[in-house]
């Protein structure tokens, strides 16, 4: 049977975990496997995959998941959104998923369409996704995203908690953050959320901005993270060389990641992009071999 992430998490040594979407190609599916193969000798505590919002990716996150949950002994977790979504339509993805072994979700809203709200829904917050697999799947895991520097519809810095202490209430095991640049960002996130009374763990989510165009689409996307001026000023040292700017990137990451461990992190999630280079080089640099090793 599948381990739970809260209980990996419970365990005293600390989560890595990578992070990959599914492949819309033949070339692109080529990549990921290519890239699995050499981030699993790492030994992950689990991998997720994501799902495009309003159903985009179903069959394609279905049939990911599933080959890694039968032709792997990777722990996988499935994101599923429930934007645009009826009770029906999520029972029938989450059935598939139970039938297969899968007992870890990562239950999101998703993002709204740009062009107002989706003609139907069940679900209007990932709260009420969390609480309908709390009572219809009770053996799944369920973890739940969280977001340092504050998601772009709740200006409210104080709300944005309570909706999150929400979610946790609903039957959230765990929660995983936004990617953030500044780690102070994310230890002040962590005492937010401890003065809310919200005690299960929380994992960091790491992406190295590894070339220009990737670090203008994250701030483009609106994804909320801010670039320290001092991450600023390295790149700006790199200038036009793509090696350099990539070697900053991979730098920044690797020390936030050193600094999380030292500050006594429970999980790191890597946002791989379906890449292996700048995960390893940041393994590489902090001296680890084997994330089960961690303590
Ligand atoms: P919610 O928790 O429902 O929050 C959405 C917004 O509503 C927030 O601003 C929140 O503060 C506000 N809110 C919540 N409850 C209330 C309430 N009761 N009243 C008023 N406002 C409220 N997207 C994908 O499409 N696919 C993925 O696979 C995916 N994976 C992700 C993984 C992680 C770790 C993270 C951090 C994000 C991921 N996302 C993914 C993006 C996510 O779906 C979007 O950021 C989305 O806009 C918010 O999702 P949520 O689950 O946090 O929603």
């Amino acid at each position: 049977m599948a381990k739970h992430i809260s209980d990996i998490l419970n365990d005293n040594r600390i989560s890595f975990s990578f992070e990959f979407f599914p492949p819309k190609d033949q070339k692109a599916s080529d990549t990921l496997y290519k890239t699995i193969a050499e981030l699993s000798p790492r030994q992950p505590a689990f991998v997720s995959v994501t799902y495009g919002a309003g159903g985009s990716t179903t069959e394609l996150t279905h049939d990911l998941v599933t080959r890694l949950q039968r032709d792997t002994d990777l722990t996988v977790v499935s994101h599923l959104t429930c934007v645009g979504t009826t009770f029906a339509g999520i029972s029938e993805i989450l059935d598939s998923y139970h039938n297969s072994g899968i007992r870890n979700i990562m239950a999101l809203r998703g993002d709204m369409p740009k062009n107002g709200a989706p003609p139907s829904f069940d679900f209007r917050y990932a709260a009420n996704l969390v609480g309908y697999i709390k009572k219809n799947y009770p053996d799944m895991g369920i973890g739940v995203a969280g977001f340092p520097e504050g998601h772009p519809e709740t200006p409210n810095r104080l709300r944005e908690i309570d909706y999150l202490k929400a979610k946790v209430d609903a039957g959230a095991d765990y929660i995983c953050t936004q990617l953030f640049f500044d780690n102070r960002d994310f230890y002040d996130f962590c005492e937010r959320c401890e003065l809310a009374g919200i005690k299960i763990p929380i994992i960091a989510g790491i992406m190295p901005a590894t070339n220009r165009k990737g670090m203008e689409r994250m701030a483009d996307l609106a994804l909320g993270a801010r670039f320290p001026a001092r991450l600023l000023k390295a790149f700006s040292r790199a200038g036009n060389d793509d090696a350099g700017f990539e070697n900053v990137g991979i730098h920044w990451a690797a020390e936030q990641v050193r600094d999380l461990i030292d500050n006594g992190v429970k999980g790191i999630q890597f946002y791989t992009l379906n890449k292996s280079k700048a995960t390893l080089k940041i393994y590489e640099s902090l001296g680890i071999t084997d994330s089960k090793n961690l303590i």
